[in-house]
């Protein structure tokens, strides 16, 4: 029978981050994921430390940007690539009272390192009252970083992709089929809801829709934000996303948000442009906007590190780093973060 310290249920970016925890301490893991589409193969992959609506920061924001270098140049040390696209967000002004609110922002301590208070004037787009530009934020390349993470994990007999099957575990021998596990740790988004062991945590489906356009020109070297972001992926490719929605559970494509979205662009993009292909998944989210980690209420080798939100790139790294000193080190999680408080 072989043996693993780890199973790691689910191959988005909690799976992948904590997998590379977990590969940099020498521990055994395998990582099953069914190869569905989910939130983290079509996110827009974007670092941010500021909330754009009110321009104010969030809960670790300066620990999460400086950990983002870390855990990208150790990954890049086995893949040979730099994930992190240096693009920073240039957001569209609406009107002159966010500009003022943005200068007022400048001035605090928690938002001085973000908030550049020099305002550009974007030359491909429409933004008449300029732009404000996010120091440090960045993109991380999501395209490449899932297609190197699994050839790299599955070249290393590390992936396995197929879907996990719940009835097949033997929790009281720690078998699955005919692997004898340490621990198991849930990592599946949204798709915790089939997991009969953590179903009754309250993660809430946010589906989210983006799109990929094709554009015959250049766009200002930025992350731009009116509604939503645009920015290139390659050559004429862009991508242009995304949509939040609470209500909507099933997983087709919705026109009405394709037709949010259109607007959006068209608010402040006036050239031509093409559809090439509309995407949409589900975020995991929590009410209290918190992640989710921690240990199963009876069985102690089961775990969950899932609520990731809409920053999955940001809380998936910093937050894998946290699961895996509470799990190797016995480092205690703080209670805002840990499932416990759903007990
Ligand atoms: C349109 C859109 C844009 C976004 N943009 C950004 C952004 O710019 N920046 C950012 O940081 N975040 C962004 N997000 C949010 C981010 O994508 C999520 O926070 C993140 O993807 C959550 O990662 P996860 O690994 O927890 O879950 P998921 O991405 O849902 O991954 C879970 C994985 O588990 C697998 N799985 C589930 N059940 C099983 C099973 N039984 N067996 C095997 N495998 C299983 C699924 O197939 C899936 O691959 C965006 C999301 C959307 C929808």
């Amino acid at each position: 029978m072989k043996q693993v310290d780890y199973i790691i249920v689910g191959g988005g970016f909690a799976g992948f981050f904590l997998a590379h925890q977990f590969l940099l301490s020498n521990n055994s893991f395998l990582i099953y994921s069914a190869g569905q589409v989910s939130a983290s193969h079509i996110s827009a992959g974007i670092c941010n430390p500021v909330i754009l609506k009110r321009f104010t920061t969030f809960w670790k924001s300066a620990e999460q940007m400086d950990y983002l270098e870390t855990i990208f140049a150790e990954i890049a040390a086995y893949t040979g690539k730099n994930y992190i696209v240096k693009e920073p967000v240039a957001r569209i002004f609406h009107d002159d009272a966010e500009k003022k609110q943005w200068l007022r922002n400048a001035e605090k301590d928690n938002l001085k390192p973000f908030l550049d208070p020099n305002f550009v004037q974007l030359k491909t787009v429409e933004n008449p009252l300029e732009s404000g530009i996010v120091k440090d934020s960045c993109r991380i390349d999501v395209e490449n970083f899932f297609q190197d993470m699994t050839s790299y994990f599955t070249a290393a007999n590390q992936f396995v992709s197929e879907s996990f099957d719940y009835n097949a575990i033997d929790a009281e021998n720690s078998t699955y089929k005919n692997i004898k596990y340490k621990h198991i740790i849930f990592c599946e988004g949204v798709a915790v809801r089939d997991n009969p062991y953590f179903d009754k945590i309250p993660v809430l489906p946010n589906k989210g829709h983006c799109l990929e356009i094709k554009i015959d020109q250049s766009i200002d070297p930025y992350v731009i934000k009116k509604k939503h972001f645009l920015f290139p992926l390659s050559e004429n490719r862009f991508y242009y996303g995304g949509t939040y929605d609470r209500f909507s559970t099933t997983p087709e494509i919705q026109l009405q948000s394709v037709e949010e979205l259109e607007n959006g662009l068209k608010s402040f993009y006036k050239g031509n442009y093409k559809i090439t292909k509309v995407k949409a998944a589900f975020r995991a989210t929590v009410a209290d906007r918190r992640p989710i980690l921690g240990t199963h209420i009876d069985i102690k080798n089961f775990h969950i590190f899932n609520g990731l939100g809409a920053r999955g790139v940001l809380n998936g790294s910093y937050f894998s780093k946290q699961m895996f000193d509470y799990l190797e080190h016995q480092v205690e999680l703080d209670p805002d973060i840990d499932v416990k408080r759903f007990y």
